[in-house]
């Protein structure tokens, strides 16, 4: 319960930055003043910058690069996930993993600057309502890929958390902590795509408790990147195991992936 109470601090401490230092007269970034109708706070430049998938595949969420225009792309085709076996139903991710969403995801998790998760929630929280809102009707509970309580006690806050409390509380979709991390695992972007899933092995486990309530029922599970998809595998690996239904990963972003069927 404690725990709960702290992301409903920092989510009350975020609307007091928001009073104090009202949204649209600065872009949240570059500082440059905005006009008050821009969206996400952000000046165009920036909001340009950041770059909204369109083109995915429907499994992964990967974005297509075409680079044979007159070739259709199908799932079979994604080189990305065509022999990865994943567990979980789809991912769906917002942005690109780019410089200007790295800015976002990097402010959030180090600089300690939780107010982007907000936005960041904003952001993703408009794509469904506009592409999805048929998909997120069919889950009934929200999760979040859980830090080790290491990690979690030395950030402050698990930022994959405090994004699915924004999402969850717009989307009136209650949120479970039934995953917990079994050991504390390396800082992952730093490993290969093969040590990462070593590293990952066996690494989640379901929280005491969580069983009966998860079994038969449609899970989202929330994280900040999508990189190789091996820490939401892991983790849809031991829902599945304890009988959960449908599993959608919806993260923020996802790096691109290019697609040259020109090769086939
Ligand atoms: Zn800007
Ligand atoms: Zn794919």
């Amino acid at each position: 319960m404690l725990f709960d109470i702290k992301y409903t601090l920092i989510k009350i401490y975020n609307l007091t930055i928001e009073i104090l230092f009202p949204e649209n007269l600065n872009c949240i970034y570059c500082k440059m003043p905005i006009h008050k109708n821009n969206k996400y706070s952000m000046c165009f430049k920036c909001y340009n910058e950041m770059i909204i998938l369109n083109d995915v595949c429907p499994k992964c969420g990967k974005p297509f690069i075409n680079l044979n225009l007159d070739k259709e792309v199908l799932i079979e085709n994604c080189d990305f996930c065509k022999h990865k076996n994943f567990l979980f139903d789809r991912n769906i991710s917002i942005v690109e993993y780019n410089e200007m969403s790295k800015k976002m995801i990097f402010g959030l998790k180090y600089s300690k600057k939780t107010f982007y998760a907000k936005l960041i929630s904003q952001i993703i929280i408009d794509k469904i309502n506009s592409y999805y809102s048929n998909i997120i009707k069919e889950f009934d509970y929200i999760s979040f890929v859980p830090l080790s309580k290491k990690r979690e006690k030395e950030r402050g806050f698990n930022q994959a958390k405090l994004i699915t409390s924004y999402i969850s509380q717009y989307f009136d979709i209650t949120i479970v902590d039934c995953v917990e991390r079994n050991k504390n695992t390396k800082k992952l972007h730093k490993l290969s795509e093969k040590d990462r899933s070593r590293e990952l092995k066996n690494a989640f486990k379901i929280c005491e408790g969580k069983k009966e309530l998860i079994y038969n029922k449609n899970l989202i599970i929330v994280d900040d990147v999508f990189t190789t998809g091996s820490t939401m595998n892991e983790i849809a690996k031991v829902l599945k195991l304890s009988g959960v239904g449908k599993i959608l990963s919806l993260s923020f972003a996802t790096g691109k992936y290019l697609k040259d069927v020109t090769d086939e």
